[in-house]
């Protein structure tokens, strides 16, 4: 049964305006993840199921899942998902245009009876967003068993413990030291997204098709200098902690564009966090913090990078007065998605005459954890100027329209053809 793209724009709009109600409303769009928002969203979301007919659960790692039972005899699955939680004064469809997709797919397959020869689910994947706990992913972790209890007793600025929170969610953070049992059922997960990036809108390509998501690594880097009067002590005499941490962010910025010409995956480094103390107009900045962000798909370059940073920091620590320490926090491997799956991603697309590239993606994902796990893979769809987290982050229906097709069509070729799996 072929779904039609023009046809289904309106499904898609209504229910992305919906969730873009559900708000904070003073600082749209907020829908922080446990927060009363995100309470509301997913009982939003558990309506959407229900008037589908769907069963409805939450699974052991906080997922909300709606379930359409096979007929026959089988307990193999298929799941599309993605996350309706947001960063704070976020956009409308990071997130929520792949869990709308995957509603509308849905809709497509109960209003025209068709039968699947599997289990078919539609996940909101717990937390996906970086939150105050200094984890993100919190759902598709916790299907994968990487949710280990110094995570999950980690406590938030306001004392909430992690664990807790997931367990009132419905979690049980008990049964997660290990991939949950479902994942031996897992035949494949797919997850539609926007693009969060220029490429696609500036080539004017219908579907990225991704072949891997970066590994992400977070520095924290710590200058010390000596705090002093910003009027009586001379140049000559001082040691700028923000100056030193100031050389250290172009740096980091240069040697990242020479290192992403260089080779043509995909690198970034940003320095986007920095705390100066004291952080007064009138007194010499004494110590500088800050967070080095880095996402390469070359181990290469990654480690290139490292290395000239090492030296960098080296130099400084000898010819500055300054004092450097640079601390590894938090690193999420490289993955690539499954190769079945992408093949078949754009074959979908081609199949259904929407132009479509193989691409990178910049951004960590839900299907990055996932792909450790099962068999999973995703595809982007463009968005408004490449933005992303940030209000003005769109994307026009009729593009989630197609992306929501070839997402079907996925599920028809994995249910209705012969798939070599090997
Ligand atoms: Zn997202």
């Amino acid at each position: 049964m072929e779904f039609d793209i023009e046809s289904n724009i309106s499904f898609i709009e209504d229910k992305i305006n919906a969730l873009g109600q559900i708000t904070d409303q003073e600082k749209p769009y907020t829908r922080i993840v446990f927060s009363k928002e995100f309470y509301d969203g997913r009982s939003w979301l558990n309506d959407q199921f229900k008037s589908l007919g769907l069963s409805i659960s939450t699974d052991e790692a906080g997922n909300l899942v709606g379930l359409l039972k096979t007929n026959k005899k089988t307990e193999k699955l298929v799941i599309m998902g993605s996350h309706i939680d947001t960063v704070p004064s976020g956009g409308r469809f990071d997130g929520v245009a792949g869990v709308v997709s995957a509603l509308c797919v849905m809709n497509h397959i109960i209003n025209n009876n068709i039968n699947l020869p599997f289990d078919l689910a539609v996940y909101d994947y717990l937390g996906e967003e970086l939150n105050d706990w200094g984890t993100s992913c919190i759902g598709s972790r916790g299907i994968g068993g990487v949710l280990n209890q110094e995570i999950l007793s980690r406590k938030n600025t306001s004392g909430l413990v992690l664990s807790e929170e997931i367990d009132k969610i419905g979690g049980n953070t008990k049964l997660l030291n290990n991939p949950l049992p479902i994942t031996k059922n897992i035949l494949a997960c797919l997850e539609l997204h926007i693009e969060q990036g220029k490429i696609l809108e500036d080539r004017k390509i219908d579907i990225g098709v991704v072949r891997s998501i970066p590994s992400i690594s977070r520095f924290s880097v710590t200058v010390k200098g000596q705090a002093g009067h910003s009027g009586t002590i001379l140049m000559n005499q001082r040691s700028d902690a923000l100056v030193t941490a100031s050389e250290i962010i172009s740096f980091v910025n240069k040697s990242a564009i020479k290192l992403s010409q260089k080779s043509n995956q995909h690198f970034v480094a940003t320095i986007g966090k920095i705390n100066v103390h004291p952080n007064s107009a009138a007194i010499i900045p004494g110590l500088v913090e800050m967070t080095i962000d880095l996402r390469a798909t070359s181990k290469n370059s990654r480690q290139e990078f490292l290395n000239i940073l090492e030296k960098k920091i080296a130099f400084l620590n000898d010819t500055s007065s300054c004092n450097i320490n640079i601390k590894d926090i938090a690193f999420a491997p490289f993955v690539e998605m499954n190769k079945d799956l992408i093949q078949l991603f754009k074959n979908s697309a081609s199949s259904l005459g929407l132009s479509n590239n193989i691409m990178d993606s910049g951004a960590g994902h839900d299907t990055a954890q996932l792909s450790r796990v099962v068999p999973a893979g995703m595809i982007f769809i463009p968005c408004k100027d490449g933005l992303s987290h940030c209000p003005e982050e769109y994307a026009e229906a009729s593009d989630i329209s197609k992306g929501t097709a070839v997402l079907w069509k996925m599920v028809e070729k994995l249910a209705f053809q012969n798939i070599n799996k090997t």
